[in-house]
């Protein structure tokens, strides 16, 4: 299906039914599976034969819905997670332990910083935050001789700060390490960072391409671009013998394409059964159907949005990387020339009192953490999934105080441009 229109591989791509089959992917309900001889089954087990055993491990449905995200964002190998954070933690912890380090974005996701410069941490694993449009000397100079990979969003939750993907990934690979990308609020219809030289990109399900706040999910796609084997003392997990299994060295036996995938769901998923349930993942297959429609409506609805925020003498600032003047514009215009999201940040005068009483009078947005919904809904990260943060590392982030992040649904613009603007007034 790889020479199809991205439009296509949403609606038929991952699963294509023989003679006779469900039309439908089959939700495989099933912890377990059968074989005729212990023999069948220790082959399962030695990664010599492919195949399913367990559902902590693998699940049929999850396979063919992890395969049509891995056709849209034209990667060689994937695989569903329990969560974005489950697919964040994963990504990095496949090819980093105690002792290593990572070079990170600092305007990420509130759950991902916690991850890393928190939970991460206490692992071992440290991390340097960087700005996304930091200098070309400041980003080299964070790296050192232990770091094993670079992390950033395409599109930075909730800053919306846009990533230079080229750039980060150039450095990237000229210090010989992967750069992982976090695609959930672009998704594949508007970026494919593995275009652009990322070579593993993971996503929050969650959000766009569930799109209908029914399952919590996340997602990794390898590229298969990434030569590991030209640095073996980085990556000994997947260039030397895996004494777990019996001794396979994951890029000999699985190649570039399969390496990266293979162990993550060999060591990892079996060690920390972080799986999506295949209910979950027949919803997100159910969402993934219409990502394309949907994305041109978000994008649509997020554009009125921004324009006519910036428009409104109550509004002191207004962040929309497609929005012209806006200083990710031009990045926006490279990366996600055909819209980059529904999610638009801004600040009420008055600051963080006015921002909450705006949102108290929004009748159609309502307040949720959730974000990159069908429905439009509203958050002030400050108080809530960034509460965690002080201010330094909040303005690190790309977060003021009066921060109020609207994410647009995909409801007719002109209710909620009516809904925002009587919120205002009584402001
Ligand atoms: C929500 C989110 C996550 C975390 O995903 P969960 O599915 O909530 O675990 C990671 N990255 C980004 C950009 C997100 O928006």
């Amino acid at each position: 299906m790889s020479e199809r229109k991205i439009d296509t591989k949403c609606v038929q791509g991952g699963y294509t039914p023989k003679n006779g089959e469900p039309r439908q992917i089959p939700i495989v309900q099933s912890t377990t599976f059968k074989y005729d001889t212990s023999e069948d089954m220790g082959k399962l087990f030695d990664l010599e034969a492919s195949g399913y055993f367990y559902t902590r491990l693998q699940n049929p449905t999850n396979d063919y819905v992890a395969a049509k995200i891995c056709e849209l964002e034209g990667g060689t190998a994937a695989m569903l997670t329990s969560s974005g954070q489950a697919a964040s933690f994963f990504s990095v912890f496949n090819i980093a332990s105690a002792g290593d380090h990572v070079v990170s974005s600092s305007t990420i996701y509130g759950g991902t910083y916690n991850l890393f410069a928190v939970t991460m941490k206490r692992m071992g694993i440290e991390f340097t935050f960087v700005k996304p449009d930091c200098s070309d000397e400041e980003l080299n100079a964070a790296f050192r001789p232990n770091t094993k990979a670079v992390f950033g969003e395409t599109i930075a939750n909730p800053a919306l700060a846009v990533l230079d993907i080229e750039r980060f990934a150039r450095a990237a690979h000229s210090h010989g390490v992967p750069l992982i990308v976090d695609n959930t609020f672009a998704t594949p219809v508007n970026c494919r960072p593995i275009e652009w030289g990322a070579d593993i990109v993971i996503h929050s399900t969650t959000k766009y391409m569930d799109g209908h706040g029914a399952g919590v999910g996340g997602c990794i796609v390898d590229s298969g671009k990434f030569d590991w084997t030209k640095h073996p003392d980085k990556f000994p997990g997947l260039c030397t013998p895996d004494e777990s299994y019996h001794g396979i060295t994951y890029t000999e036996r699985f190649g570039l394409a399969g390496a990266f995938i293979t162990k993550a769901t060999a060591q990892l998923m079996r060690d920390f059964g972080s799986i999506q349930s295949p209910q979950n993942a027949f919803l997100l297959n159910l969402g993934l159907e219409s990502l394309h429609l949907r994305m041109k409506k978000h994008c649509e609805n997020g554009l009125a949005v921004a324009k006519l925020l910036k428009e409104n003498p109550k509004i002191s600032w207004v962040t929309y990387p497609s929005l012209e003047g806006d200083k990710y514009y031009n990045l926006a215009q490279k990366y996600l020339p055909g819209g980059s999201c529904g999610v638009v940040s801004f600040g009420v005068k008055g600051g963080r009192s006015a921002a909450e009483k705006f949102m108290k009078n929004l009748r159609l947005a309502a307040i949720e953490t959730h974000v990159a919904d069908a429905r439009t809904c509203c958050l002030h990260p400050a108080s809530a999934t960034h509460r965690q943060m002080n201010d330094a590392e909040l303005a690190a982030a790309g977060i003021s105080p009066d921060l109020v992040r609207f994410s647009c649904g995909i409801e007719s613009s002109d209710d909620l441009i009516a809904d925002i603007a009587q919120a205002l007034e009584k402001v």
